[in-house]
């Protein structure tokens, strides 16, 4: 068999995983989740469900299912969400279905969603998630990013500030932790994790078949 006719490590069939990313609001998050969807075409956003009202530039369906606190409860009753959690007064979940088909076809799933929601992915899915952790550079660069972003009352922005140091005490629960000084830099720290965690061995699991083929072709 000649080289060009050999697989490349790529193409072995692999277990997807799922890559979450946590911070506190304004530390760059979405716009990081953003280009890493646009330069990766093996990972896919899960699309969280929600009862907080839309942003004027958000879309049902891409950003998020917007949904009433009757309609989200539906969801939760009949076991829909893979894990939710009450953020600044409002619910937010994660739908199932997507995620358990994403996995079963090798696919990988990114989400945004806080440190509660993460603790509960981690229980359930285990080795499967590979979280995270987005910080600030300084308490400064935080407050400027999230008066800039204007899509919120000012009273929103000022509980987001409140609950930012909370929320940045549960880094020591995240796999990894990217301080985010530079988009590029920290887009590119995000894409060597990704790559790495996609080479672990245990998710390999056409290795076993790619290797006989070596060994069978020698
Ligand atoms: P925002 O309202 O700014 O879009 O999101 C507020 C917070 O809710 C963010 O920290 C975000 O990560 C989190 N969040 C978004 N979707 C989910 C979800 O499905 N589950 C959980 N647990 N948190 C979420």
């Amino acid at each position: 068999m000649s080289d060009e006719t050999l697989p490349m490590i790529s193409t072995v069939e692999r277990r997807g995983l799922l890559l979450v990313l946590s911070s506190p609001s304004g530390a760059g998050k979405t716009t990081l989740a953003r280009q890493l969807l646009q330069s990766d075409a093996n990972i896919s956003m899960s699309v969280s469900a929600t009862t907080r009202t839309a942003r004027p530039a958000e879309v049902e369906g891409r950003d998020y299912f917007f949904k009433s606190e009757a309609d989200f409860e539906r969801m939760t009753e009949a076991g829909g969400l893979l894990e939710w959690a009450k953020v600044f007064g409002n619910y937010y979940g994660t739908p199932k279905a997507p995620v358990e088909v994403a996995l079963k076809d090798g696919r990988d799933v990114l989400f945004d969603i806080d440190w509660q929601g993460t603790q509960q992915l981690g229980g359930k899915m285990g080795a499967d998630l590979v979280s995270v952790f987005i910080l600030p550079p300084s308490g400064a660069a935080l407050e400027s990013r999230l008066m800039s972003r204007n899509q919120d009352s000012e009273e929103v922005v000022r509980a987001r500030m409140a609950e930012a140091s909370s929320e940045m005490s549960h880094w020591p629960e995240y796999n990894y932790v990217v301080i985010n000084s530079d988009l590029d830099e920290s887009l590119s720290a995000l894409r060597s994790i990704l790559t790495a965690e996609r080479l672990k061995r245990e998710r390999q699991r056409g290795l076993e078949k790619f290797v006989r083929g070596i060994r069978d072709s020698l």
